[in-house]
């Protein structure tokens, strides 16, 4: 088995730099690109949105369109390709009724119609390539219909049963459950009922992980918690069964990307040896925030989906007490109707200390992270998170919720003062997370103990390279798994 290239086709639901709505989009154009720097031969493949416009990249089709089977009938899709500016060639699966037709990537209504769609389109898309992979990367319940379908009918085929598949797991809380009726759509009724599914339902995420050669979470810590029913919910005991199937691997950021040394977004470029100068953005910030610019006022900040997994809920009692405060709070996210007006109602009550950006932008969530002093991310669950990552990389301090992920990554003060990162508490409620802040609020007064924070923060190594590296090895005993039956 050795050090022989790989072929692996990497599936995803978005990846940067085509379609983002969170961190999924951010690993998937990351980690194929690690994977081509150690040698190997990762392709990616996605759906082409009606976002994704043919003047932003160059595109060119392969082959005829080819039929993709929909139900009693058929839809055509063709095969377009393209090639990152990393060298990651890239295969969109342009349809004219599921995602062409559509800006966003999410939230429709017949979204499990869409994603079984977009599974049975890899499926036929495989034999147009030119290229076989040897191995299938799904990720999320998106694309689980693929190592299912693999498990059940291409391991009969002769041009699909080499295939060996990987499932990772980056968010356990969207599962994508619809009726049985799907299987029909799909053209997969022979597909077991679990345990674990509710009555006449099919839960694509349970497939995926009841049906890959390997499962895997994008944290150690995250890859335990979801065997406690408090996070694992009703896949519990399927995950239970698969745990010698199911490890974590931490994710990366992209470092090119995501670096303030070079970031064109942000008002003040800066490294380590410069992190005074880091100052200039947050007076940026706090200026199109319209808050009172001042140098003294720890500025909190978040850039998050407003979503119940990210504790937003959590929000309204903590900030009401925190801002009570001399401190200034900033929050770039979008998501659930009633969270937005929670904190618009918030808003009005601090005008002069709070300041919303109800949307999605990636030029001001940049301009956060490089100019706010505290990250808080009081997620309630997190799989890995990418929020606290990128802060520390721009010298904000996180402030989280200890779990999943973000106990990985974030080194507590109170645990290890020499060697932190930010400040971690636990359990998951209002109090614990007000405290997290206060002691963060504390220690912000000692420019000593905070600029030994930050620069923890800024040197400690979230670049793909050692996460690749392990995805390789998955990749590899995913493939004798599979070639032991
Ligand atoms: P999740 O994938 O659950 O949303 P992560 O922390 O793993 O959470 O990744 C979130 C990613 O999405 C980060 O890159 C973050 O900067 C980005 N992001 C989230 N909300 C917004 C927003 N409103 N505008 C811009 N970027 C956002």
């Amino acid at each position: 088995m050795g050090k022989e290239k790989l072929k692996v086709l990497f599936l995803s639901a978005e990846a940067v730099p085509f379609a983002k709505v969170g961190g999924l989009a951010d690993v998937a154009g990351a980690l194929p690109k690690a994977f081509r720097a150690l040698g190997h031969d990762v392709r990616l493949m996605i759906p082409r949105y009606g976002s994704i416009r043919s003047n932003q990249f160059a595109f060119e089709k392969l082959g005829k369109p080819f039929p993709v089977v929909r139900g009693p009938g058929e839809e055509l899709v063709h095969l377009i390709h393209t090639t990152t500016a990393d060298d990651v060639p890239v295969y969109l699966l342009w349809d004219e009724k599921y995602f062409s037709a559509r800006e966003r990537v999410y939230g429709f209504d017949d979204d499990p119609q869409r994603f079984a769609f977009f599974g049975r389109a890899i499926i036929a898309a495989l034999p147009h390539l030119d290229w076989m992979p040897d191995i299938i990367h799904a990720n999320d319940w998106h694309t689980a219909i693929v190592p299912t379908w693999l498990a059940y009918e291409g391991r009969y085929l002769r041009e699909y049963r080499h295939l060996a598949s990987l499932f990772t797991i980056h968010n356990l809380a969207y599962q994508g459950i619809s009726g049985r009726l799907i299987l029909t759509f799909a053209r997969m009724d022979y597909v077991k009922h679990l345990d674990v599914e509710p009555p006449g339902q099919v839960n694509w995420m349970a497939q995926g992980i009841a049906n890959a050669d390997l499962v895997n979470t994008v944290s150690p810590r995250y890859a335990q918690d979801i065997l406690n029913p408090a996070v694992g919910g009703d896949l519990t005991t399927l995950l239970e069964q698969r745990q010698d199937r199911l490890c974590g691997v931490l994710n990366g950021i992209d470092t090119d990307l995501w670096n303030p040394a070079t970031d064109p977004a942000i008002p003040q470029q800066f490294d380590l040896s410069t992190l005074q100068m880091r100052a200039v953005n947050k007076a940026a910030l706090q200026q199109q925030a319209r808050l009172p610019v001042r140098s003294d006022v720890p500025l909190v900040g978040m850039v998050t989906r407003l979503d119940y997994v990210k504790g937003i809920d959590s929000l309204e009692p903590i900030l009401e007490h925190a801002l009570a405060n001399d401190i200034q709070f900033v929050l770039l996210g979008t998501g659930q109707p009633e969270y937005h007006e929670m904190l618009q109602a918030l808003q009005a009550r601090f005008p002069d200390k709070m300041q919303l950006f109800l949307r999605y932008d990636e030029a001001l969530a940049r301009r956060i992270y490089a100019g706010c002093d505290i990250f808080f991310m009081p997620s309630r669950f997190e799989p890995c998170g990418l929020g606290q990552i990128i802060a520390m990389r721009y010298g904000a301090v996180p402030v989280v919720h200890k779990t999943g992920g973000l106990a990985d990554t974030v080194i507590d003060y109170h645990e290890q003062p020499d060697k932190a990162t930010g400040f971690t508490f636990t359990p998951f409620s209002p109090e614990a997370g007000l405290d997290g802040l206060k002691r963060a609020l504390r220690v912000f007064r000692s420019r000593k103990d905070w600029q030994a924070l930050q620069s923890n923060g800024m040197k400690a190594d979230f670049s793909w390279t050692n996460s690749a590296k392990k995805y390789v090895e998955l990749y590899r005993r995913a493939l004798e798994l599979h070639a032991q039956g």
